[in-house]
């Protein structure tokens, strides 16, 4: 058989191997990165120079115990280079830095999310200035998590029933124009999937789930290691299905929507009837760790509705995680086990016993950073996927080359 290889796609394969190395074992000498990669030296010399020269890694000089010369090591750039991460939520906005191993930097930002889109840009723009000031560091991308539908081949943000300002804006090219770096936009729920799978238990999973219950409803699903988009991006809505025919009007026209019922919103406006006056989920927190006030007849409610949410996606999906980012858990801390034991008599139950539920940990601008990490070093090769989260093609190549 002749197949024709292209010598340059070797080139970029081997760079992408180096770089998948170092971003898990780094810092490493040239000697280690060749016999972790099983690459000859010159192929790991010249996979190497390229990275270098693209500003993805480092070297770094470490000082010997023997007082020699010291010995110069590659990472994923860090001291010289830059990813931010920035979550925008209905209340507030996260801003991050971190080299391209993903580790945080100490410096960031939590800001009041304005009220219109033109004064969001200008508060993330300035915002994001000041983490990119910093002097001999150069930022090489932007991850922008954001609420609601989103059409990845446009970035646009479609409807956002907690944001509505940023309906059919695109926030992440107009932050790139302002600032002049790449800025990649990420539905938050799949910014989640992408810390879990960077930062916590969904390390090598390739089928989980992701159900954020905060603001909305959203819902991030990875099956046979494939990020599901749906397609254009707008997949996964399950907080807009209806389970209260009759219910509260939704912010996105409908009544009676899951996301009505069964998050942090939904449970915080249940204890404002009970107290007769607003309150946040950290104040529902507070009430019912003090004690003062008996709230578990709210706690069950919502408890009933989240079940029948995990049933339908462990039914839907048959994940072998299914993770849950929310606050209310911190208010009882026997509510999780309430919604499992309440989810188990919903679910089919051979789905529910390949199902282990966990208290999500990760956060959305680490997720940020994640997917705009994960955007510039798969650019490198993009025919290349194997097991890490990805794109369907379609929407990668729409995404602003790099
Ligand atoms: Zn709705």
């Amino acid at each position: 058989m002749n197949a024709r290889i292209e010598p340059s796609l070797l080139g970029k394969m081997s760079e992408r191997q180096v770089l998948r190395v170092l971003q898990a074992n780094g810092p490493l000498s040239r000697a280690e990165l060749a016999r972790e990669c099983g690459l000859s030296a010159p192929a790991v010399s010249r996979a190497v120079a390229a990275l270098l020269r693209a500003g993805l890694i480092e070297e770094i000089a470490e000082p010997q115990a023997t007082g020699g010369r010291p010995a110069l090591r590659l990472q994923p750039a860090r001291d010289r280079a830059q990813v931010l991460g920035i979550a925008v939520d209905a209340d507030r906005c996260y801003l991050v830095s971190a080299g391209l191993d993903g580790r945080l930097h100490d410096n960031s930002f939590t800001i009041t999310t304005p009220k219109s889109y033109s004064a969001l840009l200008t508060a993330l723009t300035r915002q994001a200035r000041q983490l990119m000031d910093r002097p001999g560091m150069t930022t090489l991308g932007i991850g922008l998590s954001l609420p609601g539908l989103i059409d990845y081949r446009a970035q646009r943000s479609v409807l956002s029933p907690n944001l509505p300002f940023t309906n059919g804006h695109t926030p992440a090219r107009d932050l790139a124009d302002r600032l002049g770096t790449e800025c990649l936009l990420l539905q938050e729920s799949h910014a989640l999937c992408l810390a879990e799978q960077h930062h916590g238990e969904a390390r090598g999973l390739a089928d989980f789930a992701m159900l954020d219950v905060h603001t909305g409803m959203g819902l991030g699903v990875v099956s046979g290691g494939r990020l599901l988009t749906g397609h254009t991006g707008m997949a996964g809505e399950l907080g807009h299905v209806t389970v209260v025919p009759d219910g509260l009007r939704c912010g996105c026209g409908n009544v009676g929507c899951l996301e009505t019922v069964a998050n942090d919103t939904s449970l915080a406006r249940r204890v404002a009837l009970k107290i007769n006056r607003p309150v946040t989920i950290e104040e529902v927190i507070h009430l019912a760790r003090s004690g003062t006030i008996d709230l578990s007849a709210e706690f069950e409610d919502v408890a009933r509705y989240l079940a029948i949410a995990v049933a339908a996606v462990i039914n839907l999906f048959n994940p072998t995680r299914l993770f849950i980012h929310g606050r209310m858990f911190e208010a009882d801390a026997s509510l999780f086990a309430r919604v499992e034991a309440l989810a188990a008599q919903r679910a089919l139950r051979p789905s529910f016993q390949d199902c282990k539920l966990v208290r999500a940990t990760g956060s959305k601008s680490q997720g940020a950073i994640a997917g705009i990490i994960h955007h510039l070093t798969s650019s490198l090769v993009p025919a290349l996927e194997s097991n890490s989260l990805c794109f369907p093609s379609e929407v990668r190549h729409a995404l602003p080359a790099t």
